[in-house]
């Protein structure tokens, strides 16, 4: 049994009438620790464990952090996860819920993650939020229950952080024979590491994070999701904050889900950007997720962002 479940993929009445076309989300937000990284973290740490791996260390304070505590307690495995002060007061406590151990330290990820290399032992898995290809290939599964239900899109969007699931989803397309099917990758103005990287031309580091939507905060996307965006299938779309978060509060009226930034990027497109759909007639969102934002954080950043 892997440790995801399959999700939903249901059409949406009102997304479809906001794009102009026919809007289907696939409910990763319904995923057990609250987004879609379970799949390829759960494959991973399965795989470690196999192996012999007697730890699993993490240094995400965000969703994939919570997916390997997720995992390190259904396999019967611990798990340190190392954060950053900045970590908000949920995360710790969501982490701690799913039994982890969770240590603080440094100003940002940056250090914080230096200390969980520091502390790694032949014996431990450490556990990327992002670059890793067993994450990748865990991931594509979402697309492989895609492909079983027959559905078939035009497009399919999403958001990108440090490229993951990108890499996952078009794992997914290519090996059920949809690797013609183009990718609309999203990110905010202040986490578009994608956006840099494909202007330039190359690999390219943002100085600086600067959007809410943290679970977007990579400063530069793996090597392979720089590579696919390449392929000329990949074609990136920018909205800022505000229309994130405002996604995030329409999609939860829409859909009784509560869902990140991070994910409400992606739903933005659907919601405020229809011109950006216009060739397509069918697209799958994938609906992300993200265990991290509460009600009152979307009401309070709509205030800020106003
Ligand atoms: C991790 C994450 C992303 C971005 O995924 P990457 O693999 O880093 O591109 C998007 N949304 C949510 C909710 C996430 O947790």
């Amino acid at each position: 049994m892997p440790l995801h479940i399959p999700t939903p993929l249901i059409e949406s009445a009102p997304l479809s009438r906001a794009a102009g076309c026919a809007i289907w989300l696939k409910l990763e937000a319904l995923q057990p620790p609250g987004s879609f990284k379970i799949r390829g973290i759960g494959a991973a740490c399965e795989r470690y464990a196999q192996e012999g791996a007697k730890r699993f260390v993490s240094s995400s304070g965000g969703n994939a952090g919570l997916a390997v505590a997720y995992a390190g307690r259904h396999l019967g495995i611990p798990v340190t996860v190392v954060v950053p002060q900045t970590t908000s007061q949920r995360a710790k406590e969501l982490l701690q819920l799913e039994g982890a151990e969770v240590i603080v330290h440094g100003a940002s990820w940056q250090e914080a993650n230096a200390l969980a290399q520091s502390m790694l032992q032949d014996s431990d898995a450490f556990l990327h939020p992002f670059d890793n290809p067993l994450l990748w290939t865990g991931h594509a599964s979402m697309i492989d229950e895609v492909a079983a239900g027959g559905h078939k899109p035009d497009a399919v969007l999403l958001s990108v952080g440090g490229g993951g699931l990108l890499a996952g989803v078009m794992e997914g397309l290519a090996r059920n024979g949809w690797g013609n099917v183009p990718v609309l990758a999203v990110e905010t103005h202040g986490a578009a590491s994608l956006h840099a990287a494909m202007q330039a031309g190359q690999p390219t580091a943002l100085d600086a994070v600067t959007s809410i939507a943290t679970s977007l905060g990579a400063r530069q996307v793996c090597a392979r999701a720089f590579e696919l965006s390449q392929s000329g299938k990949v074609h990136s779309v920018l909205v800022s904050d505000q229309q994130a978060v405002a996604a995030c509060s329409r999609f939860l009226d829409d859909h009784r889900l509560l869902v990140e930034p991070a994910c409400g990027a992606a739903l933005a497109v659907a919601y405020d950007r229809p011109e950006a759909l216009a060739a397509f007639q069918k697209v799958v969102i994938i609906v992300c997720g993200g265990a991290t934002a509460s009600a009152d954080n979307l009401r309070k950043w709509a205030v800020q962002l106003a």
